[in-house]
C-alpha cells in the first residue's frame, strides 16, 4: 500500500505497555515487575521513542496490585527519569468489578485506560458493567485526567461516540482498538479498516491507535502507521521479539516500532508533540 501525502511526515506517538497483568518472568524474564524495573524499561523505551507509558503495577509475586503506594512510586519515577514522558495509567485490570480499578486516579496521572464495554478474554469475561464506568469518567474529569477510550468490540466504539456527543468526557477523543485477544476482537484488517473509516464518521476530531496482541504487534503496528494512526507496543501485549525469540526488553520491541515507522515516513512524535497531539500540558 502506498502511503499519502497526508500521512507522510504525520507524527506517530508510539505507546509502550511496560507489564501489563498478564506476563510473568516464568514466560520472559525481561518482563519488567518491579517499580525499579519498570523505571528502568520506560527510560531506554523514551530513548528509543515511546512517549506513552502505560502502567500497571504489581506485588512482590507478579501478581496485580491496585495499591496506590506504588503507583506514586512509579509516577514519580517516570517523572524523574523520563521527563515530559506520558504517563498512563490503567483502570482495566482483569478480575476485578470493584472500584479499586480507580483508587489510583487521585495521583493525576496525565491519562489514564477506560474500558467502555464488556467482552471476553481467552479465560474469562472482562467485565466492565456501566455503573463501574460511570464512576471512572467521573474520577478522571474530577482530577483532569485525559481517558484513553480502549475498544475491545465494535459496540465499544459507538459507547465512545455517545460519551463524547452527550459531553460525559470533552476534548479531544483518544481511541485505541485491541485486535488479537482470543475470543474478542480477531487482527482483521477489514475490520481494521472499518474502525478507522467509523472513526471518521462517528467523531470530527479523534485521534487513534491501535495495539495488536501476541504475534499480531507488529502487523498491527505496521498497519496503523501505513494508516496516519499512532500505535502501541511492549510486553504487556507480547513478550517476543519475533517467531524465535524472546523480546531481550520492552525497548527493543519500542525499537522495532520505531524502525516501522522510519520505512513508512513517519516521524516518531517527541514528548512535546505528543502532548500537543493529545491536548496535555506542556509544563507539568
Ligand atoms: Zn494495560
Amino acid at each position: 500500500m502506498k502511503i499519502n501525502n497526508k500521512i507522510k511526515n504525520k507524527p506517530t506517538i508510539i505507546c509502550v505497555a511496560l507489564t501489563g497483568s498478564v506476563p510473568r518472568k516464568k514466560h520472559n524474564r525481561n518482563v519488567p515487575i518491579s517499580i525499579n524495573e519498570q523505571i528502568e524499561s520506560a527510560h531506554e523505551c523514551f530513548e528509543e521513542g515511546a512517549t506513552i507509558a502505560h502502567c500497571h503495577v504489581r506485588n512482590k509475586d507478579e501478581s496485580i496490585s491496585f495499591s496506590p503506594d506504588k503507583f506514586f512510586k512509579l509516577k514519580e519515577g517516570l517523572r524523574k527519569y523520563c521527563k515530559g514522558m506520558v504517563i498512563q495509567f490503567s483502570t482495566g485490570g482483569r478480575y476485578s468489578l470493584s472500584k479499586e480499578r480507580g483508587r489510583m486516579l487521585s495521583l493525576k496521572p496525565d491519562m489514564a485506560s477506560l474500558s467502555v464495554g464488556s467482552n471476553n478474554f481467552p479465560n474469562s469475561v472482562y467485565s466492565n458493567p456501566p455503573e463501574l464506568i460511570d464512576y471512572l469518567i467521573e474520577e478522571m474529569n474530577k482530577y483532569k485526567i485525559k481517558p484513553e477510550i480502549e475498544i475491545f468490540d465494535l459496540s465499544h466504539l459507538f459507547k465512545a461516540a455517545d460519551l463524547y456527543k452527550n459531553k460525559k468526557i470533552n476534548g479531544n477523543p483518544y481511541i485505541q482498538f485491541v485486535m488479537g485477544i482470543k475470543n474478542a476482537m480477531p487482527a482483521d484488517k477489514s475490520v481494521f479498516n472499518f474502525y478507522i473509516k467509523k472513526i471518521d464518521k462517528l467523531f470530527s476530531n479523534a485521534s487513534w491507535c491501535a495495539a495488536g496482541i501476541g504475534k499480531y504487534q507488529s502487523k498491527i503496528n505496521e498497519w496503523c502507521i501505513k494508516k496516519g494512526g499512532h500505535t502501541r507496543t511492549g510486553m504487556e501485549d507480547n513478550i517476543r521479539l519475533n517467531k524465535n525469540m524472546l523480546a531481550p526488553s520492552n525497548a527493543s520491541l519500542v525499537k522495532l516500532t520505531a524502525d516501522i515507522c522510519k520505512l513508512n515516513d513517519r516521524p516518531i512524535a517527541n514528548w512535546k508533540q505528543t502532548r500537543q497531539i493529545l491536548e496535555l500540558p506542556i509544563k507539568f
